[in-house]
């Protein structure tokens, strides 16, 4: 017994000796959208731009480069913060970064969303996952799949439109009400996350998933993008935002590690 513990805390101080843990690089998927000229923003907002400051030698020889950049918040890969449908919750810069990080629950709807741009994940959808994968987990980072990706960055597949402002005619999936209630009162998540541009779907008026979700304090994860790689249970999710200070969202970049 006394021998088995020598050898318990010699294993515990050789692992803390190492210089930090070695990471199998090939299970590092990142799940971030690059931002150029390509971009989707929501029909409202006001494109990415990337204005160049310097992007040359100097006099003094060296080589010198800097940009400005103007995003709207909501853009690209980004975070919803819980402010952003619900008054008096966290800010971007609120929200804890161990909100963020935990396991990743890939909801696939690929073949619902297949057949119907406005599909909506339901509460029977969440439980065919749990009965194959069993109970959402704890701090569980709650993803829809709709491989919306594929059409990234082509606007009018991707949104619906291609013409700024028009958000008459916005389709892709998002999350029912009832699936969003049934995660908030039912289940101990810390987020939600959608491979397309918005929590609700496109034809959403009330934006109702956003207002039950934020209104719990969840943060959303929009446009994620790779989520097809992701398996549908067993990934760790790491989404690291701007701390924007009142933030009502923030850019953010997203990786999993694979299990
Ligand atoms: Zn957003």
């Amino acid at each position: 017994m006394k021998r088995s513990l020598t050898l318990f805390v010699l294993f515990g101080l050789w692992l803390m000796s190492r210089p930090g843990l070695a990471l199998d690089e090939s299970k590092i998927i990142d799940l971030t959208y690059p931002y150029d000229e390509h971009t989707i923003s929501w029909p409202t907002a006001k494109p990415y731009e990337l204005e160049v400051v310097a992007a040359q030698k100097t006099d003094a020889g060296y080589w010198y480069a800097a940009n400005n950049i103007c995003l709207a918040e909501h853009s690209g890969t980004h975070m919803d913060a819980p402010i952003h449908f619900a008054e008096g919750k966290r800010t971007a810069s609120e929200v804890p970064v161990t909100q963020l990080v935990g396991p990743a629950v890939v909801i696939d709807v690929s073949a619902q969303a297949a057949e119907d741009a406005d599909y909506r994940v339901s509460v029977a959808d969440i439980q065919a996952w749990e009965s194959t994968h069993g109970e959402i987990p704890p701090g569980a980072l709650v993803l829809m799949f709709s491989d919306w990706g594929q059409y990234w960055p082509d606007k009018k597949r991707y949104l619906g439109t291609d013409q700024p402002g028009d958000v008459a005619n916005l389709h892709f999936p998002g999350f029912s009400r009832e699936a969003a209630e049934f995660l908030v009162s039912q289940r101990d998540i810390d987020a939600v996350g959608v491979d397309t541009p918005s929590l609700d779907y496109g034809q959403s008026q009330d934006f109702i998933a956003h207002q039950i979700l934020n209104g719990a304090n969840k943060p959303g994860l929009e446009n994620i993008a790779n989520l097809d790689q992701l398996p549908p249970r067993g990934a760790t999710l790491i989404a690291l935002p701007m701390k924007i200070v009142k933030g009502s969202g923030a850019p953010v970049r997203i990786i999993a590690i694979l299990p």
